[in-house]
């Protein structure tokens, strides 16, 4: 039982509403739905439990895989970086999980092991991120290794696209690359994240691999139509006090009150995920209307200036952070940083509260 009035709503039928508005997207192409970071704050099982029409699952650990592998999942599961130590390939297989091979080291454990199960890779090429995966002129003789391998190989080949939802000449150059190495193979092949999905049709090939849209924010500035918020993060006002002009409001006296106001005190904070650097004026979403936070987020409240609403505020009145009626990315944008991040970032105690 949670006594506070904290709580992140999740709109299951949103989980599955988004997969069938990337199924328009992306008709022709397999989805594997991206569930890392416990489903982008949302609960990995029940995002899971939610998209069962997609063909997989993309996650970053084995941890999480193992979580969806017991809660009876049979989807496959692609562990996107691959294997963190060598001791993980027999996991990875006792679990029948698919993997990102990325690195000398990871071809190395997969030499080292005389396994002779047929393994699905995700072959990861570097197209010009220059985070994960092999370069071009080395793809070819780490494809002829895994071939030489006493187990049977599946290779998919993938890459990752940079600024999909920023530049389009350095999206079609890393789309020119993957293509080029891609067309000698005949192997499935993957790029495609949220934005790719949106904005680039000619990149879904064999797999798309969207994540953050199938939590209805957006990858790209530009708000996506048919995309519905699933989590909404929401509390109650559990003080309101008339300040006077000139007065401020919380640590530091970043606020100052240009007249009279009301201020109200939602119970929420830092401790919860609302993000501390939040600036006055970021909008919360009371009664309908975008009021302004004011102040500093503290740990567990924050203060907002509802004079506009003196009328009819009154104690126990909810408060939304974001969600339905205010996007996530409107407060990223007001925080300098995206809706990944806040996503992400809602802590263990805030309760996740299923709805249809
Ligand atoms: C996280 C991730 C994605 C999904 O990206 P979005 O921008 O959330 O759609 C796709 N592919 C890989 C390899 C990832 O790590």
């Amino acid at each position: 039982m949670a006594y506070r009035p904290v709580k992140a709503l999740i709109h299951l039928n949103a989980l599955q509403q988004n997969l069938r508005q990337v199924k328009t997207f992306a008709p022709d192409s397999k989805v594997l739905a991206i569930i890392k970071s416990n489903g982008y704050g949302h609960g990995i099982e029940r995002v899971a439990g939610q998209l069962t029409q997609a063909d997989g699952y993309g996650v970053a650990c084995i941890d999480e895989a193992i979580v969806l592998r017991q809660k009876g999942f049979l989807h496959p599961i692609v562990l996107l970086e691959g294997l963190f130590s060598e001791a993980e390939l027999s996991i990875a297989i006792q679990h029948r999980l698919e993997f990102a091979v990325h690195s000398f080291l990871q071809l190395e454990w997969l030499k080292n092991s005389a396994i002779k199960t047929p393994l699905n890779i995700w072959l990861k090429l570097d197209t010009g991120m220059h985070r994960l995966g092999f370069q071009v002129h080395e793809i070819q003789n780490v494809i002829a290794e895994l071939k030489a391998l006493p187990a049977p190989v599946n290779i998919h080949l993938m890459s990752h696209f940079a600024s999909a939802d920023e530049s389009e000449a350095f999206t079609q150059k890393q789309l020119s690359i993957f293509n080029q190495v891609a067309g000698n193979l005949k192997c499935p092949r993957s790029i495609a994240n949220s934005a790719g999905v949106q904005r680039y049709p000619e990149s879904h090939l064999d797999w798309v691999r969207p994540g953050i849209m199938l939590y209805g924010a957006c990858a790209t500035s530009e708000t996506v139509p048919g995309l519905k918020p699933v989590m909404t993060l929401m509390s109650q006002i559990i003080s309101l006090k008339w300040i006077e002009a000139g007065e401020t409001v919380g640590y530091g006296q970043t606020w100052q009150a240009s007249r009279r106001s009301l201020i109200a005190v939602v119970a929420i904070g830092y401790g919860d995920g609302y993000p501390r650097h939040a600036p006055s004026g970021t909008p919360v979403l009371i009664h309908g209307e975008r009021m302004p936070l004011v102040g500093r987020v503290s740990m567990d409240m924050i203060t907002v200036d509802v004079t506009d609403l003196a009328e009819k505020v009154t104690i126990g009145d909810e408060a939304i952070l974001w969600g339905q009626g205010l996007p996530v990315d409107v407060i990223a944008d007001a925080c300098g940083t995206i809706g990944y991040e806040l996503l992400c970032g809602v802590t263990q105690r805030v309760p996740r509260v299923e709805e249809r």
